[in-house]
């Protein structure tokens, strides 16, 4: 601690010795020269003399105090650039670059320089006399606009319609044009398909684009300067077309059709935004829309049973009874007429090996009464009227595989279809009925079979 207490005090000591030693020579020598000036170790002097020494003393310091003027404010000078128009100085910038952005500024503001010319110049100037872009812009646009008009230009998207004095004026007119626009179109939305801006600029007294208030209203009314956009909400019903969808049918010759069910147009209610531009529809968005009928696709039935059916050759089984063996090759009868587990059973079921597809022929001749798909478990069926309270009856057979319909003359032996399995049904055969003043007898005797 003491040896660094003994460390800064012989470093402060000798900081004063060298510090005496600069400045001690220095004031010496002054102290020299005033005492020679004034001779104070000499006899007292004069009055006169005290006074030229004295002014001797003031100017010898103010001849310095200049000279160090001198240098200080030279010393504070600095390059600049000038703005001038026409040939006048306006004012200072820190360079080139920021007297072109004041220059820009201003043309911005003013739209044109006009008739005047702004030049620039390298020049040193005391810094204070140096501005800031903005403030030069705004010294170059005084300039420039004396003996000119601040006025409003008014564009349509971006072509200049004209400009006025008044922008206050120039909008009640333009709120005044759209007023006469919702007066055509009461119940609209409407408004203009153009832009309208105003943007300010200096224009000479002169200038023709320059509009009075009542100008700019005759300029805004005349055709094709505005366009009118109106937008209502309009609805509308609309159809929707139904599909007609066709299924193939063996109950109708080739050629033929018959319409299975009536087809049904759709309804929709919609309402639409739409957009009219001076009358002609420029949009239509929807807002909402609602189905009221979803469209009923038609059915139709198409033919495909051939005029002629060749069905190759076949043999027809000629029974001991009145009629033939309804079924071609099939010989078996796997359930009889009678009392069976899943009911009495109203006929007898022919069947045996590949049964399915095997030809169905008529027992005897008579008239189809009904040809098609039986909801009482039949499936495919087939009944022949053979006169005298006669009928038989073929049912389970293969879908598509019926070759008659109901009004056909069918003969003793002819193809009505083919064996399936079709309808309440285990297993492809067919069930065969005899019906007598439509009660259900055995077949086994009509069949030869007893
Ligand atoms: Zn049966």
């Amino acid at each position: 601690m003491e040896t660094l207490f003994n460390a800064v005090y012989n470093c402060i000591y000798e900081l004063g010795l060298f510090t005496e030693k600069i400045f001690g020579g220095f004031f010496k020598k002054i102290g020299k020269f005033l005492k020679k000036i004034f001779q104070f170790n000499k006899k007292p002097f004069s009055s006169k003399a005290f006074l030229k020494r004295t002014l001797a003393v003031i100017l010898v310091i103010a001849v310095i105090g200049g000279g160090a003027f001198a240098l200080y404010a030279s010393s504070n000078k600095t390059t600049a650039v000038t703005l001038e128009i026409d040939n006048e100085i306006v004012g200072y910038a820190t360079s080139q670059t920021e007297a072109d952005l004041a220059e820009a500024e201003a043309i911005k503001l003013m739209g044109s320089t006009g008739s005047k010319t702004i030049k620039n110049n390298s020049v040193r100037v005391d810094a204070h006399n140096i501005k800031s872009v903005p403030a030069l812009a705004e010294t170059l646009v005084d300039k420039l606009s004396d003996g000119l008009t601040l006025v409003n230009e008014i564009y349509i998207d971006d072509s200049l319609l004209c400009a006025v004095t008044d922008p206050q004026g120039a909008r009640d007119a333009i709120d005044e044009a759209l007023s006469l626009a919702r007066k055509v179109y009461p119940d609209s939305t409407v408004s203009f398909a153009e832009k309208i801006t105003m943007k300010t600029a200096y224009y000479a007294p002169a200038n023709e684009k320059l509009f009075s208030i009542s100008q700019l209203k005759a300029a805004l009314k005349k055709p094709g300067t505005l366009t009118v956009l109106h937008t209502e909400c309009e609805e509308n019903v609309t159809y929707t077309d139904f599909e007609t969808v066709e299924i193939q049918t063996n109950t109708l010759f080739v050629g033929d059709t018959r319409v299975r069910r009536e087809g049904q147009n759709g309804t929709e209610y919609a309402v639409n935004l739409v957009t009219y531009k001076d009358n002609k529809k420029v949009m239509s968005e929807p807002l909402m829309s609602v189905s009221l009928n979803d469209p009923v696709s038609q059915i139709i039935e198409r033919g495909i049973r051939a005029q002629s059916l060749s069905m190759g050759s076949y043999t027809v089984y000629q029974t001991t009874g009145i009629f033939c063996w309804p079924v071609v090759n099939l010989y078996t009868v796997t359930s009889p007429y009678g009392h069976r587990s899943l009911g009495y059973h109203r006929g007898i079921d022919i069947s045996g090996a590949n049964a399915s597809g095997s030809l169905v022929v008529a027992g005897a001749s008579g008239t189809v009464t009904e040809a098609g798909w039986s909801t009482g478990g039949y499936g495919n069926y087939v009944i022949i009227n053979h006169g005298n309270g006669v009928e038989t009856l073929y049912a389970h057979m293969l879908d598509n595989s019926l070759m008659v319909s109901a009004g056909d003359v069918v003969q003793k032996g002819q193809t009505i279809g083919r064996v399936g399995n079709t309808g309440y049904s285990f297993g492809a055969h067919l069930h065969f009925e005899v019906r007598i003043n439509g009660n259900r007898l055995n077949p086994a005797p009509y069949l030869g079979l007893e």
